[in-house]
């Protein structure tokens, strides 16, 4: 087993260096990791000021709870780090009495076993679920969704590894270190160029992660207020929720 001090310590440093030039190979230690496209890393130092290199923007009307509710749908691709991402905004009626200026926001981390199919070894759909209830009930409210954090950032195949050595006995952080991925790779540049683009610097963060309120601020976005986003234990992610708030830190 590896302290669990240190496990903390290097998943926040991951957070704190994941746009830092000379601790990206640290970071991303193994082959298989999804990389920058560019081959240039120094470009990284600058990419708060780098453009999109595509937007598109259409009227997404979904089927949630019984209900057809209309979202607007953003879809961009980053100049830099060259990937894509989606962003969807619900805008309620306007309160009278207290106008919201302040979005809630939702950044998710795509979860193909969650999202899709619903697996019951992660809360990813349940915490989506939550999310979108919050959200097309709030005045002002987004969910931003990075296909490429699958697997807090190590991608689809590691993760399935991962998932095979917790079925030898390890838990989420020790099954990556078994296989030599970060325990959390997941960057928030894009997300928080993502909330400016659209004019909200100052957001309530939908999440139980602290490090994910840490890692918006270094990118520029305020968090004035964490909207918990807990989930009911079901048997098989007992022990994956456990591990998140006994080791990440994660206020479960
Ligand atoms: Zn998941």
């Amino acid at each position: 087993m590896t302290d669990a001090l240190d496990l903390e310590e290097t998943a926040l440093e991951a957070y704190e260096h994941a746009g830092d030039d000379s601790d990206w190979d640290r970071v991303i230690p193994f082959p298989g990791f999804p990389k920058l496209k560019t081959g240039n890393r120094s470009t990284l130092k600058n990419s708060e000021n780098a453009k999109f290199v595509d937007i598109a923007s259409t009227v997404l009307p979904i089927e949630f709870q019984g209900q057809e509710v209309q979202l607007e749908a953003h879809a961009f691709e980053d100049e830099t780090v060259s990937f894509q991402a989606m962003a969807v905004v619900h805008r309620g009626k306007p309160s009278t009495t207290s106008p919201q200026n302040v979005p809630l926001v939702r950044v998710h981390s795509g979860c193909v076993t969650g999202d899709i199919f619903h697996s019951l070894r992660c809360d990813c759909y349940a915490q989506l679920q939550l999310s979108l209830d919050k959200i097309v009930n709030s005045e002002l409210g987004i969910i931003i969704y990075l296909p490429h954090h699958e697997g807090r950032g190590i991608g689809l195949v590691n993760k399935i590894k991962a998932y095979a050595e917790q079925d030898r006995g390890l838990d989420t952080v020790d099954a990556n270190v078994s296989i030599g991925a970060p325990i959390d790779a997941r960057d928030y540049q894009l997300p928080a160029k993502i909330l400016k683009h659209l004019g909200y610097e100052s957001i309530r963060l939908l999440s139980n992660n602290p490090a994910k309120f840490k890692a918006l601020a270094k990118h520029g976005i305020e968090v004035m207020e964490q909207v918990e986003t807990k989930t009911s234990p079901c048997e098989h992610n007992a022990r994956y929720l456990s591990t998140k708030r006994d080791r990440m830190d994660h206020l479960l």
